[in-house]
């Protein structure tokens, strides 16, 4: 008898033709004799209305009542899954987060699950039932729903599979696995069979959202072996785990993008010591994220140009900070939110020699202008005009011999 933890995201729950399927999936699993705890996720495009819906009052709307209100979401597929399973003679029971509860700790919106008591769930899972859980919210210390970001299902799936000790967890999706780009936007992309928890780590932080970053580091803390599989089709899906060993013989393994970032420039501003910590200082005291920092080499040694990136949305919020500023003398800022970010990703970049000119190379070969650049051990990023997004994809694909 093995504990698995299925998660089930949006697609796979969009219709009750699909609730259906999925009631039929949890049986056959269970019948083979497993435990089974189901997270859901809300029908999908359903989690976007309802933010619709709360801009419709205000795009300040209450911190509170939009946790409040975006995690009904999960809870109409919750109830929905539970009922289909019963239906076709399956003993399931639906939980609410704070029915169970499931604490979670942060602020409203970006809270993360702590810890949750597991005694009636596993009872109930000992009692051959089923247990189906939604995902993405939970409860803070004084009673608050909250909510744990966008995505967020894959990270509840990921700490209850560590909490209630299940041997595996599995992600069933709308692609049947991580493909080395997404493959609904590149159709040469290929299925990836086994991927190191370090690489989808970079991959998902990079845009590719087939995995929340934020569950994936979760797993790999906690050495936590995850599938991520088709809820549509039998096929082999992906394997996330601590590789040890490693496949080096390809160089890159994945490229992600992301069209979440804004380029702001300052420019003409004071060359002196200290001034890019003035910058920066109230950014990160407002907790806004900087991303990469370029710093040209002053002529005149007076003054000189420097240009960050950020979070798109952040954007007005840097600029007003930046322009509040009384510390730093400047020229003008410009900025451009008509970027976005492409990255390759491979833990064999460490030991191949040339992959950064490679790169650089085929995107000037498409004279695609690069506007910023970052690196790491296992990844580089460079932000380009979001129009050539594709373009730039497509070739470095083929250049990394991934088609
Ligand atoms: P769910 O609703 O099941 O959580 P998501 O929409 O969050 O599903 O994630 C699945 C989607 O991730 C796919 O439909 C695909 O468009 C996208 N995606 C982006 N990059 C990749 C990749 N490298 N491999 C597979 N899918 C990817
Ligand atoms: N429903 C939430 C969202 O759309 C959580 C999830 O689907 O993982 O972000
Ligand atoms: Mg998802």
């Amino acid at each position: 008898m093995i504990k698995k933890v299925l998660k089930f995201g949006g697609t796979s729950v969009g219709t009750i033709d699909r609730i259906q399927h999925v009631a039929n999936i949890i049986k056959k699993e269970q019948g083979s004799n497993n435990r089974i705890i189901a997270i859901v996720s809300a029908m999908s495009g359903k989690t976007n209305e309802l933010i619709k819906l709360s801009k419709n009052i205000s795009n300040d709307f209450n911190k509170r009542e939009y946790d409040v209100l975006l995690s009904s979401g999960e809870q109409v597929t919750c109830a929905l899954l539970a009922g289909a399973l019963i239906n076709i003679g399956v003993k399931a029971k639906s939980w609410m987060n704070w029915q169970i509860p499931i604490l979670t700790k942060g602020e409203h919106s970006n809270s993360r699950i702590i810890n949750l008591s597991t005694e009636k769930i596993d009872d109930f899972l000992k009692d051959n039932g089923v247990a189906i859980i939604p995902g993405f919210q939970g409860i803070s210390e004084n009673g608050d729903v909250t909510t744990i970001g966008r995505g967020g299902s894959d990270a509840t799936a990921v700490a209850l599979a560590k909490i209630f000790k299940a041997d595996i967890c599995e992600i069933y999706t709308d692609v049947d696995g991580v493909y080395s780009t997404d493959p609904t936007k590149i159709p040469v992309a290929k299925k990836i069979d086994n991927i190191s928890f370090d690489e989808m780590l970079e991959l998902s932080s990079l845009g590719a959202k087939v995995m929340q970053s934020s569950a994936v580091q979760t797993a790999m803390m906690y050495d936590i072996p995850l599938e991520v599989k088709s809820t549509f089709t039998n096929r082999k899906g992906t394997k996330i785990f601590n590789q040890e060993n490693i496949d080096y013989s390809k160089s890159v393994t994945g490229v992600a993008y992301s069209k979440d970032d804004a380029k702001v420039s300052i420019l003409g501003v004071e060359d002196r010591p200290g001034i890019a910590a003035n910058i920066f200082e109230p950014l990160s005291k407002s907790q806004i994220n900087v991303d990469m920092v370029i710093q040209n080499i002053s002529s005149d040694q007076k003054i000189t140009d420097l240009t960050f990136t950020i979070k798109r949305d952040e954007l007005s919020k840097t600029i007003s900070i930046l322009e509040n500023n009384k510390q730093i003398k400047y020229q003008k800022i410009v900025h451009n939110d008509k970027v976005s970010k492409v990255s390759i990703v491979g833990a064999g970049m460490v030991s191949t020699p040339g992959i950064t000119y490679k790169m650089f190379r085929a995107l000037s070969d498409e004279k695609i202008n690069i506007l910023a650049i970052s690196t790491s051990e296992i990844k580089l990023s460079v932000i380009i005009d979001e129009t050539n997004t594709l373009k730039a994809i497509r070739k470095l694909h083929t250049t990394f011999d991934l088609d």
